[in-house]
């Protein structure tokens, strides 16, 4: 184990409802300020995995039934989600979720509820957001629900950030989007991430525009990890370019 892992999945089994197994033993290392992809197909079990993290699983009848989560040495299974938002994990959902009736800016401010550090460091967190989506800011006093897909997204990713996080759960950033916004949401990932040294882990089904943001891909399939390494060899690896970039 090196120092600058700061989460650990160990071995995780999952079931849910009693009796669906779908993870079936995963384990993977997340270095402190990378970004790192969970890449496979639809069902292969990467939002488990992130919920699994979150601790979100109990709502969906899920259950962690074996090995462990850790995040900075502690292992957090026991923790309510809140309490993990509190040292610094965030997960935003595939989905989006906005609030729909809220502004863009009141979508924003949810994400600091958790926060005590007072209004003059939230009101310069909002800024730190605006600057990174300059879109936001235009649309700041638009209801959230008249906004289209690419801002929705931008704004769950901008509302996570207000909590004040160190690692960011991204699910499925790509999810209904554009090439071009894809792009351009991947680029202010990298941007985030080199600029104020988040850490992100990131499930993608999207595996080419993944492995060109990523610094290290997982592979799952059927609830196992078949494949990991930096991002640069999976890219060149030919069994991932036949079955997962789409050329041989
Ligand atoms: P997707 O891109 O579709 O979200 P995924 O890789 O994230 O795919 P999961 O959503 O983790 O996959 O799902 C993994 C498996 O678990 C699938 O077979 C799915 O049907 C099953 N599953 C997910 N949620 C539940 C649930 N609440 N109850 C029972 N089975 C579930």
């Amino acid at each position: 184990e090196t120092n600058d892992t700061v989460l650990e999945v160990n071995n995780i089994e999952v079931i849910y409802n009693h009796v669906i197994l779908v993870l079936k033993g995963v384990s993977l290392k997340v270095p402190k300020g990378g970004i790192t992809a969970l890449l496979g197909g639809n069902g292969a079990g990467k939002t488990t995995t992130l919920k699994a993290i979150s601790n979100l699983l109990h709502s969906e009848r899920g259950e962690v039934t074996k090995g462990s989560v850790s995040y900075r040495g502690e292992i957090t299974q026991h923790l309510d989600p809140a309490d993990l938002v509190k040292r610094g994990v965030i997960q935003v959902m595939e989905g989006r979720h906005c609030f729909e009736h809220l502004t863009v800016e009141e979508n924003l401010l949810t994400g600091a509820y958790t926060r005590t550090d007072g209004k003059g460091a939230v009101d310069a967190d909002l800024e730190m957001v605006y600057n990174y989506f300059p879109r936001l800011k235009e649309r700041r006093r638009s209801q959230a629900g008249y906004t289209s897909g690419g801002e929705q997204q931008m704004v769950a990713i901008g509302r996570a950030l207000m909590s004040r996080p160190e690692t960011i759960l991204l699910d499925e950033p790509s999810m209904g989007l554009a090439p071009q916004l894809v792009e351009q949401i991947f680029g202010i990932v990298k941007q985030l991430n080199e600029g104020e040294g988040y850490t992100f882990l990131l499930a993608e089904q999207n595996t080419n525009v993944a492995l060109r943001f990523a610094h290290y891909g997982y592979i799952l399939e059927s609830g196992r990890v078949v494949m990991d390494g930096p991002a640069k060899e999976l890219r060149e690896n030919p069994d991932v370019k036949e079955f997962y970039l789409g050329m041989s």
